[in-house]
C-alpha cells in the first residue's frame, strides 16, 4: 500500500515522500481515509505507530480544502495533549507535514512565558496544539477563542486522565462548539472503562480504530527482566551501558528525585547523563532533550509523565530501573524504543520487592517477560519463597539476604570479582549454587558481560507466578 492510495493531496504527499516515509502504517492505511471522510474516530493506537501522521495529515487536508473568509485566522482544530514535549513534538508534525500548505500553527503550555504565545495566537492560528493547564489560562485571559474550532483531537487520552485532566478537557470541552458541529479523533493506547466514557462524551458515532492488540507492547522490542539485587541497580546499570557500549539509553525512574540522583551517580560514574522530570523548567527539559537526540548526553534518565510523547528516532535501549506502578505505564516506557520499524530492547532490573508489579505487568500484557540472572548481582532464592508484599517486606528481603550491604561494601569494579562473590555463595545457599548452574547453562554469561537475552528456566521458576 502506498501513500497514494490514501487520498491525500499532492502537497501533502510531497511533503511525506520529504520524510522518506515510502508506506503508510496500520494506523496511517486506517484513520487517514476515514477522517478525510468526516468521520469521528476513536483510535487505539500506541505511541510509535504514526499516530501522529495519521490524524495530522488528513486534518491538514481537510482544513486547506476549506478555506475561511475572515482574515482573523480563527483557531479552527485544536489537539490536546498530556505533556508539552508531546505538544512540541506534534506541532512539530503540524508544521513538517504542512510546509506546503498555507496553514499556521501554534504550540502552547505551561512552564514558559505567556506573552509570546499571546502574540501568536493574535497573530492568527488555524491549528493550536496545547496541553490543557495553560490552554485554560488563555481562556481565562480571554487570549483564545475556541468557540470556531472545526476538529478537536485528543492525542493520548488515557495519560490525561491519568493525569488528571479530566475537570480541565471537561472545561475546555464547554469552550468548544458542540460536538455535533465538530469533528473528533481520540487517540488512547488503552480503551479503559473511564476512555469509554469521554468518549460517549465526546464523540459522535464513532469509528472504532485499532492497530496494535490493546495494551500489547510493539512485537518489535525485545523485553527481558533482570532479578536483581536493589542496592546494586546503578552499579548494574553503569556496567550494562559500558560493557554494551551502549550509545543511548532512556532510562526510567518512579520519583524526580530518584531520577535526579541517579543521573549524578552516573555521571559520577563516568557517563554523561541528565534527567528530565516535571520539577525540571521547560529550558532545561528541552535541553535535556536535545543534547540526548544530538548524541551530547548518553543516559537520559526520566520519569514518566516527562517522557511520555517523547520521539527519539532510532532509540535502541530503554532501562526500568525501577518498575512502574501502573502496569500501562510498562507499555509506554517501552513504546519509546521499536519505533518506525526499528529494533529495541527494553531491560527491567527488578528488585525482590518489585516481583508483584512485574507479574502485574505480565498479566496485563499477556506475556511472560523472559528473565535472565546476572551472574553476581542476582537477588536470592528466600525471597521468592517469601514473596514481598510491600516496602516492608522487602526490606526484610534485604535485611536477610544481607546482601545488598555485603556485596555494597566489598563491591570493587564489577566484573572483576564478580565469580569470586558467585562461588562465596554457592557455599551457602542452594538458590545460589541453582544461579551458578543456569550461568553454566548459558554459555553467554561471563563475568565481564551481562547475560544477554534468553530464557533461564531457574530464572523462571525464580520470578514465575505463586
Ligand atoms: P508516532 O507514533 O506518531 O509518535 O510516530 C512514531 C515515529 O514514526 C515518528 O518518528 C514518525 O516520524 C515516524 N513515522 C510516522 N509515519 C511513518 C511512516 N509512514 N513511515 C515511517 N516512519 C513513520
Amino acid at each position: 500500500m502506498s501513500f497514494d492510495s490514501l487520498g491525500l493531496s499532492a502537497e501533502l504527499l510531497r511533503a511525506v515522500h520529504e520524510q522518506g516515509y515510502n508506506e503508510p502504517t496500520p494506523i496511517q492505511i486506517k484513520a487517514i481515509p476515514l477522517i478525510l471522510e468526516g468521520r469521528d474516530i476513536m483510535a487505539g493506537a500506541q505511541t510509535g505507530t504514526g499516530k501522529t501522521a495519521g490524524f495530522t495529515l488528513p486534518m491538514l487536508q481537510l482544513l486547506n480544502s476549506r478555506p475561511v473568509d475572515s482574515h482573523k485566522r480563527p483557531v479552527r482544530a485544536l489537539v490536546l495533549t498530556p505533556t508539552r514535549e508531546l505538544a512540541a513534538q506534534v506541532e512539530q508534525s503540524v508544521i513538517t507535514y504542512g510546509r506546503h500548505l498555507p496553514l499556521s500553527s501554534a504550540v502552547i503550555f505551561g512552564g514558559v512565558k505567556i506573552n509570546p504565545q499571546i502574540d501568536k495566537l493574535r497573530r492568527g492560528v488555524d491549528i493550536l496544539v496545547a496541553t490543557p493547564g495553560r490552554l485554560l489560562d488563555h481562556a481565562r485571559q480571554k487570549t483564545v477563542d475556541l468557540s470556531t474550532v472545526e476538529m478537536l483531537v485528543l492525542d493520548e487520552a488515557d495519560r490525561m486522565l491519568d493525569m488528571g485532566f479530566i475537570h480541565d478537557i471537561r472545561k475546555i470541552m464547554a469552550l468548544l462548539p458542540v460536538k455535533s458541529e465538530r469533528q473528533n479523533l481520540l487517540f488512547s493506547a488503552t480503551f479503559s472503562n473511564e476512555i469509554k466514557k469521554l468518549s460517549h462524551q465526546l464523540l459522535n458515532h464513532p469509528e472504532l480504530v485499532e492497530v496494535a492488540r490493546r495494551n500489547a507492547p510493539i512485537e518489535l522490542i525485545e523485553q527481558l527482566a533482570h532479578p536483581v539485587d536493589k542496592n546494586r541497580k546503578r552499579e548494574i546499570l553503569s556496567h550494562m551501558i559500558g560493557a554494551g557500549n551502549w550509545r543511548q539509553v532512556l532510562v526510567f525512574t518512579r520519583t524526580k528525585h530518584g531520577a535526579n540522583r541517579l543521573a549524578k551517580q552516573l555521571v559520577m560514574d563516568g557517563l554523561s547523563a541528565t534527567a528530565i522530570h516535571g520539577n525540571k523548567s521547560q529550558a532545561a527539559r528541552t535541553r535535556a532533550l536535545a543534547d540526548f537526540k544530538k548524541g551530547s548526553v548518553r543516559v537520559l534518565v526520566a520519569t514518566d509523565i516527562a517522557a511520555r510523547g517523547l520521539d527519539i528516532d532510532q532509540l535502541p535501549h530503554v532501562v526500568n530501573y525501577e518498575l512502574p506502578n501502573v502496569p500501562e505505564d510498562y507499555v509506554h516506557r517501552i513504546g519509546r524504543t521499536g519505533r518506525a520499524g526499528n529494533e529495541g530492547t527494553a531491560i527491567s532490573l527488578v528488585s525482590a520487592e518489585e516481583q508483584k508489579l512485574l507479574r502485574d505487568i505480565e498479566r496485563l500484557i499477556n506475556r511472560e517477560i523472559p528473565k535472565q540472572l546476572l551472574p553476581g548481582y542476582e537477588t536470592i532464592g528466600p525471597v521468592r519463597q517469601q514473596p514481598a508484599r510491600g516496602a516492608e517486606n522487602g526490606r526484610q528481603g534485604d535485611r536477610r539476604n544481607g546482601r545488598g550491604k555485603n556485596t555494597g561494601n566489598n563491591s570493587q569494579p564489577q566484573g572483576r570479582n564478580g565469580q569470586r562473590r558467585q562461588n562465596g555463595r554457592n557455599q551457602s545457599a542452594k538458590p545460589q549454587s541453582e544461579s551458578a548452574q543456569s550461568q553454566t547453562r548459558n554459555p553467554s554469561s561471563n563475568r565481564n558481560t551481562p547475560v544477554r537475552p534468553g530464557y533461564s528456566s531457574l530464572a523462571d521458576r525464580f520470578m514465575g507466578s505463586d
